[in-house]
C-alpha cells in the first residue's frame, strides 16, 4: 500500500463521506455487527423489514395493491417465511410492461435516479431506484468487499466493462474523486487487446490495489496472458478479486487463483437489486445479503430443499421508490441449508449459474466483453429478449424476441453501434423470435461466439503462447 493510500485511507476518505455523506457509514457500522448475529435474528430483522415493505406496497403502490387483491393477499397476514409463497412473484416482463404503474406514489421523482439494464438474461428493463436507498446499497457493498481484506480507502482495480463509453466524459471532478478519493482505476473490458493487457498489468504494478474486481471472463482472460508470458503477480500482495456478473467455473477460479496469486471471491447480483450474495474467505457458499434481501429458491414454485437447484427470487427491501418484491432474477441456484464456518449468521446459497456470454471478436481482433451488447439495449421498447450470435468474422446475427409496443425500426441505432464496434464490413441479421432463448440446462447465453470455444488459443490476436 503506498504512501497515499494511508493518508487516504485514514483521513481524506472518511473526511469525503462524512462531508458527501454518499455512503452511510452508520449503516455499514450497523451490517459489521448483523452479520454475525445468529441466523433466527437475522430472518427476525428481514422480515419486519419485509413486513413494512409490503403494507407500503399495498398503500402506495398501484401495480402491488392490483397484484395482492387478485391473489387474494393482505400484508396484515404476513407473519414469516411460510408466507412468502402467497404474495405473486415478480417477472421481468411485469418490468417492461408496467413500469409506471411499479412507482410509489408518495415517492416524488426527484427521488428517484433512472437506472437500465440490458440484462444479462438478455431482457432489457429500465426502472427507478431512490436516492436514499442508493446510500444504503453502497454500505451493503463495502461491507461485502471488506471481506477480501481491502479496506474503505485503499486502491481497488476493475476489470469490466466502461459504462461512460455510452455517456458523455464525466466532470473533471468526478474523475478526480474516483480517482483520488474512491481509489478505483479502471481498465475497460469492451475492447480487449493483448497489448492493453500488458499495459494494464504494468500499471497494475504502480498502483498495487488492494483488491482487483473483475467479470470472470476478464479475470480468466487475464489470467491466461500472465500464465503464458510466465508474469509473476505475486509481488502485487493483491487481497483478494471480486468475481462477478458471470458464472465462475471451477477451472476458471483455479486460473485466475494462480495468476493473480490471490484469493477469488464469487459474487453474485444485479443492477435492480444490486448485491445479492457473496463469498467469504472460508468460501463455504455465497452468504446472501440478508439485512438488504430476501432470497429465495424456487423448484417448480415451492422452495427448493437444501442441495436442490432453482429459480432465483429476489426481493430487495430498501427500493421504496419501485420497490421489487420476489423478483423473478432468470438464474439458477441451490439452496445451501447450512451455515458458513466463518461465523457469520447470514445464509447461503450455492453455485449460482446463468449468465454467460462469450466475447466477441472485431475485425482487428480485439476482443469486446458480451455485456458491451446488453449495454446498447438499455432503455429500448418492446424488446422482450435479445441474443448476439458471431457467424463468422464478418456476420452477426441478432435473435429478437419482441414484446408489446415492438417497432423494428427501434433496433435501427443498436445496429449502428454493433457495427461500429466490430468494425464496418460486418453485417448484421435480424432474427425475430417467438420462444425463449433460454437453453434446456436453464442457461442463457447473451452472446454466442461461433468463432472459437478458446479465445485464447491461436484463433485470435491473443495467442500468446511462448516457443
Ligand atoms: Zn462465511
Amino acid at each position: 500500500m503506498s504512501l497515499y493510500d494511508r493518508i487516504n485511507k485514514k483521513i481524506l476518505f472518511p473526511a469525503y463521506l462524512g462531508i458527501t455523506r454518499n455512503v452511510d457509514l452508520g449503516r455499514l457500522a450497523e451490517l459489521k455487527k448483523s452479520q454475525y448475529l445468529p441466523p433466527e435474528e437475522i430472518r427476525a430483522i428481514q422480515f419486519a423489514s419485509m413486513k413494512r415493505l409490503l403494507a407500503h406496497c399495498y398503500r402506495n403502490v398501484p401495480f402491488y395493491r392490483e397484484r395482492f387483491d387478485e391473489a387474494g393477499f393482505h400484508p396484515d397476514d404476513f407473519r414469516g417465511e411460510d408466507d412468502l409463497q402467497r404474495i405473486p412473484t415478480l417477472a421481468k416482463k411485469d418490468l417492461q410492461q408496467e413500469r409506471e404503474r411499479l412507482i410509489a406514489v408518495n415517492i416524488p421523482r426527484s427521488e428517484l435516479i433512472a437506472d437500465a439494464s440490458g440484462g444479462s438474461t438478455g431482457k432489457p428493463t429500465s426502472f427507478f431506484k431512490d436516492r436514499q436507498r442508493n446510500r444504503l446499497r453502497s454500505a451493503d457493498k463495502m461491507r461485502h468487499d471488506m471481506w477480501c481484506g481491502w479496506e474503505p480507502g485503499e486502491s481497488y482495480a476493475t476489470l469490466w466493462g466502461a459504462q461512460r463509453e455510452f455517456d458523455l466524459q464525466p466532470p473533471l471532478k468526478a474523475r478526480l474523486v474516483e480517482r483520488y478519493l474512491y481509489r478505483a482505476f479502471g481498465f475497460n473490458a469492451f475492447d480487449i487487446s493483448e497489448e492493453k493487457v500488458l499495459r494494464c498489468l504494468e500499471s497494475l504494478e504502480k498502483v498495487r490495489p488492494s483488491m482487483v474486481v473483475a467479470y470472470a471472463n476478464v479475470a480468466y482472460l487475464f489470467a491466461r496472458i500472465v500464465k503464458n508470458r510466465g508474469l509473476d503477480l505475486a509481488p502485487l500482495k493483491i487481497k483478494g478479486l471480486v468475481s462477478s456478473a458471470e458464472t465462475l467455473t471451477p477451472e476458471k477460479r483455479a486460473a485466475i487463483e494462480e495468476a493473480f496469486a490471490t484469493k477469488v471471491f464469487n459474487r453474485y447480483g444485479s443492477r435492480e437489486v444490486g448485491l445479492v450474495a457473496s463469498e467469504c474467505r472460508a468460501g463455504e457458499g455465497m452468504h446472501v445479503n440478508a439485512e438488504n434481501v430476501v432470497v429465495e429458491i424456487l423448484k417448480d414454485g415451492r422452495p427448493a430443499k437444501p442441495g436442490e437447484s432453482g429459480e432465483i427470487v429476489v426481493t430487495d427491501l430498501w427500493n421504496y421508490g419501485m420497490p421489487f418484491v420476489r423478483y423473478r432474477m432468470g438464474d439458477v441456484g441451490v439452496a445451501a441449508g447450512r451455515l458458513c464456518s466463518c461465523g457469520r449468521g447470514l445464509p447461503l446459497i450455492d453455485g449460482v449459474t446463468g449468465r454467460t456470454s462469450d466475447f466477441l471478436i472485431d475485425e482487428r481482433g480485439a476482443l469486446v466483453h458480451g455485456e458491451y451488447f446488453t449495454h446498447l439495449f438499455y432503455g429500448l421498447p418492446g424488446i422482450e429478449q435479445f441474443q448476439l450470435i458471431q457467424e463468422s468474422r464478418d456476420l452477426v446475427t441478432l435473435n429478437v424476441r419482441p414484446g408489446p409496443g415492438y417497432l423494428p425500426a427501434v433496433l435501427d441505432p443498436v445496429l449502428e453501434k454493433i457495427r461500429l464496434c466490430l468494425g464496418g464490413s460486418v453485417r448484421v441479421q435480424v432474427n425475430q423470435v417467438q420462444k425463449s432463448l433460454v437453453e434446456a440446462s436453464g442457461k442463457f447465453r447473451f452472446t454466442i461466439s461461433r468463432l472459437s470455444n478458446d479465445h485464447f488459443g491461436a484463433a485470435t490476436s491473443l495467442s500468446t503462447e511462448r516457443p
